[in-house]
């Protein structure tokens, strides 16, 4: 049993992973700013302490990560669109934030921080391979940058400080309770409301899904087993266009929708590659496991879950 703070508890990710912390009798501490709502069940949320702020206040972060041995530091601003709308908000909380958490680190002697990083640091440097960590990056969006500015900055610190930490690059985590910001859920609420399914451009980019619980795993595993300072990718090496993607959930929502072709949003050009898929062989030689649940699996879990809400719960889960 642990202490653990979370920051960024309350999202999509956050809120699975601090489910599974308090599940296994940690003691947990969530910072949240409920910008994008509260993402943790009622139970949980009574089991933990939870601190409604921002981890860009110093005096914030120092008060609720002091006397945590462990540090989860999820808070970010998110999606696609979101991002495109607020760069400087976004990479002042990669920034700030990340400067803050790792000074209250040091400050009070957190043994690890775990930082949740991103695929998009490869930017079309995926292009025509499954990418491992060591490959040469390409971080184009403010939110991607940030990430690799934070990763870079987490080495310095483990050089110079000693500070031990893990950033995890996510790929296109999906799962339960994840906002339609991004494509599965936005798939799926189009297809339940019997509306178009909207693929953009012409649905042959790929992405490489990974579903919530595996990432939850890796998430867990790391802070048990990795030392010093590290990166991992989090793909579940399955790589899928994006109109297999709504074929699929169209096939399994047994929907009246059609799926239409139509161009992406402006804001989203910066952001979009064409090829997105991951290698997980370093974090299995790390922790002995690696993301494994089919899309097809992890679908049709999203689908029976769906199938027990009315649409008008659908609905409110807009992000
Ligand atoms: N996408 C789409 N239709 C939508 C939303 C997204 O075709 O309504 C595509 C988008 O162009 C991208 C993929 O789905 O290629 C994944 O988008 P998302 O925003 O979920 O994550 P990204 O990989 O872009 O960060």
């Amino acid at each position: 049993m642990k202490k653990i703070l979370v920051t960024g508890g309350a999202g999509f990710i956050g809120s699975h992973l601090v489910k599974r912390l308090t599940e296994q009798g940690n003691y947990v501490t969530v910072l949240d700013n409920l910008l994008r709502g509260n993402k943790l069940e009622k139970h949980i949320l009574n089991s933990v302490r939870f601190v409604k702020g921002d981890v860009r206040d110093f005096e914030t972060v120092k008060a609720v990560s002091k006397g945590c041995e462990l540090i989860y530091h999820f808070a970010a601003v998110l999606g696609v669109d979101v991002v495109a709308d607020n760069p400087v908000e976004t990479m002042e909380t990669e920034i700030i934030g990340m400067k803050n958490i790792s000074d209250s680190a040091i400050l009070f002697g957190t043994e690890k921080i775990i930082y949740a990083s991103t695929s998009g640091v490869y930017g079309h440097s995926a292009i025509n391979q499954s990418v491992t960590e060591n490959i040469q990056i390409d971080p184009r969006t403010s939110y991607a940058i940030a990430k690799r500015y934070n990763e870079i900055y987490l080495a310095a610190l483990h050089e110079e400080k000693g500070l031990q930490s893990v950033s995890l690059r996510f790929f296109n985590v999906y799962g339960i309770g994840q906002d339609n910001r991004m494509v599965v859920p936005r798939f799926f609420e189009q297809a339940l409301l019997n509306n178009s399914i909207t693929v953009y451009g012409n649905g042959k980019q790929t992405r490489d899904f990974t579903y919530i619980e595996d990432t939850v795993n890796a998430c867990v595993l790391t802070a048990e087993k990795v030392k010093g300072c590290e990166i991992f990718n989090v793909a579940n090496e399955e790589e899928k266009t994006i109109m297999d993607l709504a074929k699929e959930i169209k096939a399994i929502t047994k929907t009246q929708s059609e799926i239409t072709l139509i161009e992406a949003p402006k804001k989203r050009y910066d952001f979009e590659v064409e090829r997105r898929m991951g290698n997980s062989e370093k974090l299995f030689y790390a922790v002995g496991s690696k993301p494994s649940t089919s899309l097809s699996k992890g679908l049709k879990i999203i689908s029976n879950h769906f199938k027990n809400e009315s649409k008008s719960q659908l609905v409110k889960q807009r992000g």
